[in-house]
């Protein structure tokens, strides 16, 4: 009685590979993932730059610059439809059942419902969802100055995924741009969701994450600034991430300190910022006693959650753009016109 079954089981023997269709947004962008486990950095890349301005052998992770081939940039999301889809289209043999499962995944899909976005706060990834138009504010489009590869990011991007391209200044002034942009979506997020808990929450995670960013997007611009002086001595992996073991390389190789870009007041403040993105990435933004001898923050004890501003993160931000314009002065390099955001 299963003749009918083990025929079609047998037919599908031969059939190894199954097409499966991702549906760009209304933009012709569509998502893709950073493979690394530490980083797992979500994206967007126009799908026809994707085919081609992007090789088949290498693709870069906009956020850490990890590349890898182009098979490997999928979505948790779109391997589940992927799954599901394929195991439809074997199940379709036997039974067209679950073949209209796959139909109906799509329709599942939220449509003006929430958009699902990964942030990275305290070293892990959090998901949270946001309302399409802050999602939507919060959505930094990039052209690439070196190939004009097209692509998308929230927050912060340092690499193109097409070329690998780190023009570090440019990429340090469209971050800063992306970070104040993601400030400037609060208000939507927080009129848009209902639950007070969820939107402060979430609000929360964007302020923190734009704290990150700032600290990062400093990081990765001073150490390839400093890389190019003839004069750059050897700098451990990280350095720039600390403010006064930063000053000190760069003192030695150009002979200039980071107060004369900056007051006392204005480095305090920097300082206070570099040792809590230390916190809200190793310690879930919990304050240690290093974090109160290192930061001069008197306001927190061992043990305490910091809480982060809006306001002081626009601060942070206006600080680390002063003090980037002040090392491209110093490396004697102008600054170049930011690439191109839409
Ligand atoms: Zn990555
Ligand atoms: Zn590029």
């Amino acid at each position: 009685m299963f003749d009918e079954t083990i025929r079609a089981l047998e037919a599908l023997k031969g059939q190894q590979t199954v097409s499966i269709a991702i549906e760009d947004d209304d933009e012709g962008y569509f998502d893709r993932e950073c493979p690394s486990e530490e980083c797992l950095f979500q994206f967007k890349v126009l799908s026809e730059d994707w085919t081609n301005k992007v090789s088949d052998d290498q693709v870069f992770c906009p956020s850490c610059g990890h590349s890898a081939d182009a098979d490997k940039w999928w979505t948790q999301q779109q391997i589940e439809h992927a799954q599901q889809a394929a195991l439809a289209e074997i199940a379709g043999s036997l039974t067209n059942a679950m073949t209209r499962d796959a139909v109906q995944w799509n329709r599942r899909q939220p449509k003006g419902g929430f958009v699902s976005m990964t942030m990275k706060v305290d070293n892990r990834n959090t998901q949270v969802l946001l309302p399409p138009a802050a999602a939507e504010a919060m959505q930094l489009k990039i052209s690439c100055p070196s190939c004009e590869c097209h692509y998308a990011v929230v927050g912060a991007a340092f690499f193109c995924p097409a070329c690998g391209h780190n023009a570090a200044d440019q990429q340090f002034a469209q971050s800063i741009s992306g970070i104040l942009q993601s400030l400037d979506a609060i208000a939507l997020v927080r009129s848009a969701i209902a639950d007070r808990d969820v939107a402060e929450n979430t609000i929360r995670l964007i302020v923190e994450n734009g704290l990150q960013n700032a600290v990062t997007a400093f990081q990765r611009c001073a150490e390839a600034i400093y890389t190019e002086l003839p004069t750059a001595g050897k700098a451990r992996r990280n350095a720039f991430q600390n403010l006064s073991e930063g000053d000190a390389l760069w003192v030695a190789a150009t002979g200039t300190p980071y107060s004369a870009h900056l007051s006392s007041n204005e480095l305090a403040a920097l300082q206070r910022a570099f040792q809590q993105r230390h916190l809200l990435a190793h310690t879930q933004g919990i304050v240690d006693a290093d974090y109160v001898i290192k930061s001069g923050d008197s306001r927190f004890q061992a043990g305490q959650r910091i809480v982060v501003r809006e306001a002081y993160v626009r601060e942070i931000a206006e600080l680390v753009r002063k003090l980037t314009d002040g090392l491209l002065a110093d490396a004697g390099r102008t600054k170049k016109p930011a690439p191109s955001t839409e």
